[in-house]
């Protein structure tokens, strides 16, 4: 049964790292990251040119010092304020803004005042708001405020609210016709980075300081709540003038120059200034003055963030989560693919908008880019996670089934094979007692049906084992000349019964002796040769063994001038249980397994097989076979079967069923030994102790003592008394690889499988009481392994 598979849980992944994503959206760190990223825009975006509209000019220490030897000591009489604008009018300023507030009455106020009623000579006239103090206002103040305020309602909603307000002297607010307010809100984090244009107090809205100038010469610079310009960083941007240098010069022409047609602030940027931090550093508030009025008169202002542009970069960076969602498994190479093409997309976007100075929320898109990331990989890992558990549980389950389908193989290949090794061994006997005709075609009918039998379920097994991966290859030197020697003679009498002609050859240029599996290249030749005699009523079966052209193999040929195949049916034929037509199984036999088992055989010894046949012209099957030439081996693997005389010598069986012994007893009857019998382990061990045998016949399966436990109490007791070991031959209905490899390891000298054929079983006692040594000389070598 098919385990659940595990359940595909990653939604807290995505909640996941959308709540860490809110958390971050929401905290003063990402607030901070995103005035970062507008800084940089604004750097950025600052304008490499020199300002042309403005000029600053300082009341720094030199002019203070110059002037307080002239008898005007700080602070000065506005006498020098009024003096300093005539003489920037008579250069041709084109208005004058003093970034100063006249808060205290002093002497020359009045010829401020008249300076500034004079509507040729634009002058601004500082004020000062705060939310600390709110200062009394008189009526003269009140109407004069009235006077210079903006038209009702304009610009108002926008403005920013003040408490108190700061005015210059009564005499000074009689005569101006133009008033701004000073003072620049600072944004949350201490920065300056926006002109608040308006300034809503005491009931009136006031320009700011900047607007005032900008209303006299651009015009007003609109009603947003908060301008950002564009500030110049380089040093030099700003042409500034001192005080003193203005007052002294002779009208230089270079003086001249950087004055006319230029609005004009006075400040005392390098002394008595506040400092404010800009994006581009910290500057003096006449120099921002100065700067932020040149932008914005140049309209190098940073557009307004527009919620429509700050949507689709959102929608961008979400689209790889949402494609990545869309896909029912995780693809982790398309979902990197697509969040790298939404991140080009999103930078192309940001810097085609930078360069048209408009501002896009960056940082929120990287964010959410990111947090998708996290939640694919994150999906895309669990999916992973989840797999391995899967393959883990898959090869489990795997392994199970292999070992349980092992685990029958060996049952089912023991139960049957003990009947049958009966069955076959009797009619064996049988056969060599005296009968007449028709008994002796009954039991040869017998036989080969048996024989048959046996075939068939070797089929069944090695198919079974193939598929539960169990079956090894062997390589091991073998003549391909005896091989077909060896099966020539086993298909001519067939061939003779059927009238048809066969002939076997192996090419000169073919190698003595090969590497490879002999037992299974004779299995596929047998299969090949078996079908094609099986199919050919008259006529001929050939096989033909020739060198490869890359001398690196064989290639084989079996033809045969039978019934063919059809061509639909040729492909199918490779099929478990497939036969060309269903009339062949009722008219020649066979269970449709050879040619599945031999092309499998083929293909694990890393060959190839084609069939060519067409129905009614024969059949002809080729294979070719990497078999490489080698050297003569020490013991080639085609040996002569032994001729060791047996009489006389003295034999033990061990077998508990009364049928086996029957067989053995006849097989052995005519061959002069002695033969001994125990009835299970136990009996065996204590006659093989009582007395020196030439060789066991151990049966595997049997009460009290199993064989192989039987044969280890048998070496046990050899070695305790110096004894040379005697050969003990395993029997057994059980015939993998892993069953001759328990025997071996038990210390059995050969495990023939049941049913045993006689010259089969005498056979291996020769070879066995050939490669034994001589009884009573002490136990040396290892004895060899043969099957
Ligand atoms: P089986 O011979 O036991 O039925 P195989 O797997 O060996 O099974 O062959 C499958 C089928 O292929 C056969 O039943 C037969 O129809 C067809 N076939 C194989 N070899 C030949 C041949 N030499 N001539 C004609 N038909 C053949």
């Amino acid at each position: 049964m098919q385990p659940p598979r595990p359940a595909f849980d990653w939604w807290p992944w995505i909640l996941g790292s959308w709540l860490a994503t809110a958390l971050i959206a929401l905290s003063s760190l990402f607030t901070g990251i995103d005035r970062h990223w507008l800084d940089l825009n604004l750097r950025w975006l600052s304008p490499s040119d020199d300002a042309r509209s403005v000029l600053v000019v300082d009341i720094d220490e030199a002019s203070m010092r110059a002037l307080a030897a002239r008898g005007q000591p700080w602070p000065f009489g506005r006498d020098v304020h009024a003096a300093a604008a005539r003489r920037l009018f008579d250069l041709g300023a084109r208005a004058v803004v003093f970034n100063l507030l006249f808060a205290e009455p002093r002497p020359g106020d009045e010829a401020l005042s008249a300076l500034a009623a004079d509507a040729q000579r634009p002058v601004v006239l500082a004020a000062d708001v705060s939310n600390e103090f709110r200062p009394a206002l008189d009526e003269a103040a009140r109407s004069r405020l009235q006077a210079l305020a903006a038209p009702p309602g304009s610009a108002a909603p926008a403005a920013s609210r003040w408490e108190g307000l700061l005015l210059p002297t009564p005499v000074l607010l009689a005569g101006a016709r133009h008033l701004g307010v000073q003072r620049t809100a600072l944004d949350s984090d201490g920065r300056l980075r926006c002109l608040h244009a308006w300034h809503q107090v005491e009931g009136q809205v006031l320009p700011a300081l900047v607007t005032a100038a900008l209303q006299m010469t651009s015009g007003a610079p609109g009603d947003a709540a908060c301008i950002t310009p564009l500030l110049r960083t380089h040093t030099d941007a700003l042409r500034v003038v001192s005080l003193v240098e203005l007052l002294d010069a002779q009208a230089s022409a270079a003086l001249a120059s950087s004055v006319k047609g230029r609005t004009v602030f006075i400040g005392s940027p390098s002394v008595l200034d506040a400092q404010a931090m800009t994006p581009v550093g910290q500057i003096a508030g006449t120099w921002w003055q100065a700067l932020a009025y040149e932008a914005i008169h140049n309209g190098e202002v940073l557009a307004p963030r527009r919620p429509v542009l700050d949507a689709a970069l959102l929608l961008i960076a979400g689209a790889p989560l949402l494609l990545g969602l869309r896909r029912r498994v995780p693809d982790v190479r398309r979902d990197a693919a697509a969040s790298a093409l939404a991140l080009l997309a999103m930078l192309a976007l940001v810097a085609l908008l930078l360069w048209r100075a408009q501002p896009v929320g960056l940082p929120a898109a990287l964010l959410l880019l990111l947090a998708g990331g996290v939640a694919l990989a994150g999906r895309w890992m669990r999916r992973q996670a989840l797999d391995r558990q899967q393959a883990r549980v898959d090869s489990a389950a795997a392994q199970a089934a292999e070992r349980a389908t092992s685990q029958f193989l060996a049952h089912m290949s023991h139960e049957v094979r003990t009947p049958l090794n009966a069955m076959l061994g009797v009619t064996q006997l049988l056969g060599e007692t005296p009968m007449s005709p028709l008994q002796r075609r009954y039991v040869e009918t017998m036989g080969h049906a048996g024989a048959h039998l046996t075939r068939l379920i070797d089929d069944v097994l090695d198919l079974s084992r193939w598929e539960a991966g169990g079956v090894t290859l062997q390589r091991q030197p073998f003549s391909p000349r005896a091989l077909v020697e060896e099966l020539r003679s086993l298909f001519e009498p067939q061939a003779r019964a059927k009238t048809l002609h066969l002939s076997a050859a192996v090419d000169d240029a073919c190698p003595a002796l090969v590497l490879g599996d002999a037992h299974r290249v004779r299995q596929v030749l047998m299969n090949l040769l078996g079908n094609a005699t099986k199919f050919t009523g008259g006529g001929s079966v050939s096989l033909e063994v020739m060198a490869a052209a890359d001398r690196q193999g064989l290639e084989i040929t079996v033809r045969d001038t039978g019934i063919g195949i059809a061509a639909d049916r040729l492909a199918m034929v490779f099929e478990p249980f497939m036969q060309a037509d269903a009339g062949v199984a009722q008219r020649f036999g066979g269970s449709g397994l050879g040619l599945a088992i031999t092309r499998r055989l083929v293909v694990a010894m890393g060959g190839e097989i084609r069939l060519e046949s067409a129905a009614g012209s024969g059949t002809t099957a080729r294979v070719k076979l990497p078999l490489p030439a080698c050297e003569a081996p020490q013991t080639p693997a085609h040996g002569g079967s032994s001729t060791t005389p047996l009489g006389g010598k003295r034999l033990l069986l061990a077998e508990d069923n009364e049928v086996n012994v029957m067989v053995v007893q006849g097989m052995l009857r005519d061959s002069g030994v002695l033969l001994d019998i125990a009835r299970d382990g136990r009996e065996a061990v204590g006659m093989a102790i009582a007395q020196r045998y030439d060789l066991v016949l151990m049966d595997l399966l049997m009460p009290h003592l199993d064989g192989h436990e039987a044969t280890r109490a048998i070496r046990a007791d050899e070695t305790g008394r110096g004894l040379a070991p005697v050969p003990v031959i395993a029997l057994s209905a059980n015939t993998q690889a892993s069953d001759l490899q328990a025997s071996l390891a038990a210390g059995c000298l050969a495990h023939l499988g049941k049913p045993v054929e006689k010259a089969t079983l005498l056979a291996a006692i020769s070879q066995a009481l050939e490669a034994a040594q001589p009884v009573g000389e002490a136990a040396s070598a290892a004895p060899p392994a043969t099957s």
